[in-house]
């Protein structure tokens, strides 16, 4: 069984990745309507990862007896800035998420809820590769500075991420 204190964290986790969803799809209609389909793919293919980081922490609600409640997703900005902007927008937004991810880990060890801390062990490597592949993108957008078509090249290059990638 669950606890209160962790039942409310763990549907706050899920509003938060929900949210992260909307933020990529934002992101993605962005890159959409600036003619960059690689990005706009990348981020819509992020997009769906993050439903189903919701849908992880939905079920693990469900087998541990706890009761999901889903709670007001925020509306994500319309206008984003330049790809490298972007991807510096989402390097930040991830390690947000990571120091989430860890005080979530915390309650669990304070409660002594050895089950959430097991499960949680996925999304702390996946934090690590998250942040690992937005801060390469980062770098790559760095060193092409506004040389255009470096940053089509890397459009192009990001576009051939696939679903489950
Ligand atoms: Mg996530």
């Amino acid at each position: 069984m669950l606890s209160a204190t962790i039942q409310k964290a763990i549907n706050e986790q899920i509003k938060n990745e929900l949210y992260s969803a909307y933020l990529y799809l934002a992101m993605s209609a962005h890159f959409e309507a600036a003619s960059l389909p690689g990005f706009a793919k990348w981020t819509r293919v992020q997009a769906k990862e993050e439903t189903e980081h919701a849908m992880k922490f939905f079920d693990f609600i469900n087998d541990r007896g706890g009761r999901v409640e889903l709670l007001a997703i925020d509306k994500p900005p319309v206008e984003f800035g330049s790809p490298l902007e972007v991807f510096q927008q989402i390097l930040e937004h991830e390690r947000k998420v990571t120091s989430m991810i860890h005080k979530l880990y915390e309650a669990a060890v304070k409660e002594g809820d050895y089950p959430t801390q097991v499960m949680l062990h996925w999304f702390i490597d996946e934090q690590v590769e998250e942040e690992k592949n937005a801060s390469l993108i980062v770098d790559q957008l760095q060193m092409a500075e506004d040389h255009q078509s470096a940053i089509l090249h890397i459009d192009r290059h990001v576009g051939k991420r696939e679903d489950g990638d």
